[in-house]
């Protein structure tokens, strides 16, 4: 089910960098708080941990340190330090509060879920989290955060 090979765990203080990064469609998870052992255990997972304290960092060998506070630099120091190139199809395509992959709607579940005058325009775009049940569709907020992505030099998304 994974659609990218990396799998990115963000520390506590990386959460706006951990959302944009599920925009992209990035597996990446994220507490406010991990407990003792949480981060030792989701890197032996396979996860990348990505902190802006260089005493975390250095424990791990793949941790990337980002140092900049502005979500746009962040992503661009990311891109420099590793080999990060997010398929544009797959934009859009976790939720940004669970961290997992929405799944399509039928119909009538459509329907009965959003605004009618969404639903008339994206009937086939629409998807739903299978965690917290959310519904997502294209619309303004997405090209919005779609314009953000590529003033940080992202390629074209799917709905652009
Ligand atoms: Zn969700």
């Amino acid at each position: 089910m994974e659609t990218l090979k990396v799998r990115f765990v963000a520390d506590s203080m990386l959460g706006k960098l951990a959302k944009w990064l599920r925009v992209l469609g990035c597996d990446t998870r994220y507490k406010s708080y991990y407990g003792p052992g949480v981060i030792d255990q989701l890197v032996e997972d396979g996860g990348r941990l990505l902190s802006r304290r260089k005493e975390t960092t250095d424990l791990y060998d793949n941790a990337v340190l980002i140092r900049s506070t502005d979500t746009g630099e962040q992503m661009a120091e990311l891109r420099q330090k590793i080999d990060f190139v997010p398929d544009p199809s797959k934009w859009f395509s976790r939720c940004l509060i669970c961290n997992v992959l929405l799944e399509a709607v039928d119909t009538d579940e459509a329907r009965e879920n959003v605004p009618e005058y969404v639903f008339y325009k994206n009937m086939t775009g629409i998807r739903s989290c299978p965690s917290c049940e959310r519904f997502f569709w294209p619309g303004t907020h997405r090209e919005r955060m779609a314009g953000t992505l590529m003033r940080w030099g992202f390629g074209l998304g799917p709905d652009a």
